[in-house]
């Protein structure tokens, strides 16, 4: 199987550079075939760099100092850690001719980071530019030869399809997990987060809240306003949401108009606290839809992780709560601990 597919990728390198030619420049066709192959498999940047470094160190002796990635005003960099990385954004922003404000900087793992701090002043850049807004930059060793572009140019190509595969992958995996309407987590992708959630709750002794919160006669709203602007109010009451919660917090959509955040290392004071402060925003916020001003309010129910609770339980006693908060007047936030659970059980 791994045979075949890498009698294929020869074969397809094969095309851009002749086997014969290889073998008379001296290079290990088989070995670079691997390479090639290895590097298509891989999913993330860090991976797939590491894999065409060593390759153009073994293949070309060639070093790979850094890939940039350019979006707006922001720059994504992965630079080898044995260069002076502020050169290397000088060569960068001269490159895209303009400067970032925003840069985000990854170092090139697997690279023996107690070497030899390079000056990169010494050694001759080039930059290879892999699609619109990725280039790649490489210092040749001291032997280039002509051929050597091509062998690049392989890379390249190869680096290229494999970005272009994993974004897909990432596309395909986000529409599986996320909500499209709200841009919330779906309730397929809760069930993992929770479990998993609980889980490191209780083999670190960590915090964890859970927060079910539901919007209040959403009903009226579509009956009034119609089902298009109800969509809309789902989007702004979710597009607040993720706002004012930590990237490290989930936020799902439950069902409907039903949404539940899971709040790692977050007690269940902490999580009331949140929860107090969506609801105010929740009121607050004027959703335009034509002519109309809708208002909405909201009611939440909070719950705290205890050992050997599982996350289905949490998340039923956090929605006990949202259900007190409701015949409690609804527009309010109903912290555990009421001893509904305890009869319950
Ligand atoms: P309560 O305060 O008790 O929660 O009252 P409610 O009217 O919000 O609750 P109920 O469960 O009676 O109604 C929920 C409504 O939410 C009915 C349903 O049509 C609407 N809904 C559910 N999903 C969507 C959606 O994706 N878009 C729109 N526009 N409405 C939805
Ligand atoms: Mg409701
Ligand atoms: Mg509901």
């Amino acid at each position: 199987m791994i045979l075949a597919r890498l009698r294929k990728v020869i074969h397809s390198m094969s095309s851009v550079l002749k086997l014969a030619q290889m073998a008379a420049m001296g290079i290990d066709y088989s070995t670079f075939g691997q390479y090639v192959l290895n590097i298509s498999k891989l999913r993330d940047i860090d991976g797939i760099l590491r894999e065409a470094s060593n390759c153009l160190k073994d293949i070309l002796d060639y070093e790979l100092f850094g890939f940039a990635v350019s979006e707006a005003n922001s720059i994504s960099l992965w630079v080898d850690p044995r260069i002076y990385r502020e050169r290397l954004i000088q060569i960068i922003e001269k490159d895209f001719g303009r400067q970032f404000s925003d840069i985000d900087v990854h170092y090139l793992t697997g690279i023996d980071k107690t070497g030899r701090r390079q000056n990169i002043d010494d050694v001759s850049i080039i930059s290879f530019p892999v699609v619109e807004g990725a280039v790649l930059y490489i210092a040749p060793g001291k032997r280039m030869k002509y051929y050597h572009v091509e062998i690049i140019g392989v890379i390249i190509k190869t680096i290229a399809s494999t970005l272009d595969n994993a974004d897909k992958m990432r596309q395909l995996e986000r529409a599986a997990t996320i909500d499209s309407l709200t841009g919330c987590y779906n309730r397929r992708a809760l069930s993992g987060i929770i479990e998993h959630e609980a889980a490191r709750a209780e083999r670190h002794s960590a915090e964890l809240s859970v927060v079910m919160f539901d919007l209040d006669h959403f009903k009226q709203v579509n009956d009034n306003f119609g089902h298009a602007a109800g969509d809309e109010v789902l989007r702004e009451v979710s597009k607040a949401v993720l706002n004012m919660v930590r990237k490290s917090d989930y936020a799902a959509r439950y069902g409907g108009e039903e949404f539940l955040l899971v709040l790692p290392d977050t007690s269940t004071s902490m999580a009331v606290e949140l929860a107090e402060r969506l609801r105010c925003v929740i009121e607050g916020l004027k959703i335009t839809v034509g002519s109309d001003t809708i208002n909405v309010t909201s009611s939440f129910g909070v719950a705290g992780f205890k050992r050997g609770l599982s996350g289905d339980r949490l998340i039923r006693e956090a929605d006990a709560m949202l259900y007190k908060a409701k015949i409690g007047g609804r527009n309010m936030v109903m912290p555990t601990g009421y001893g509904l659970m305890e009869a319950a059980a």
